[in-house]
């Protein structure tokens, strides 16, 4: 499960930072995920109550928005969004991509990134 992996790593950076602050309890977690990362909105939330379990962020609120990506083509100069040439979401494999105008392979720019944007803790 991709999504466990991730959000372990995302829960010890957060409970990291909010160690050696005073506080009670967070009520919520924002974070940002690229769409290209193919990282399933439920099961981001089931790990992260998972993971938070008999930590500071027990009960607070994960939520999570999504960035679309953005590419860039060196062959073309195309910028924009993403083609999917195998119809993407559809399919739970990690879709190939390509530029949409020269089909060449180009650079991710973004959509790749999975980061916190913000914690908002328990005011008393
Ligand atoms: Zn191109």
């Amino acid at each position: 499960m991709h999504e466990y992996s991730v959000m372990n790593q995302l829960v010890s950076a957060l409970l990291d930072e909010l160690e050696g602050r005073e506080l009670d309890a967070i009520k919520e977690v924002r974070i940002e995920v690229g769409e290209l990362t193919f990282l399933g909105e439920e099961q981001m939330k089931f790990a992260y109550e998972t993971l938070s379990r008999d930590t500071i962020l027990e009960g607070s609120e994960l939520n999570i928005d999504s960035i679309p990506s953005k590419i860039r083509c060196e062959e073309c100069g195309y910028e924009g969004s993403v083609n999917y040439s195998d119809g993407g979401y559809a399919h739970y494999n990690i879709p190939v991509i390509n530029c949409p105008e020269c089909d060449s392979k180009p650079e991710i720019v973004k959509g790749k990134e999975t980061k916190i944007v913000g914690v908002t803790a328990v005011e008393e």
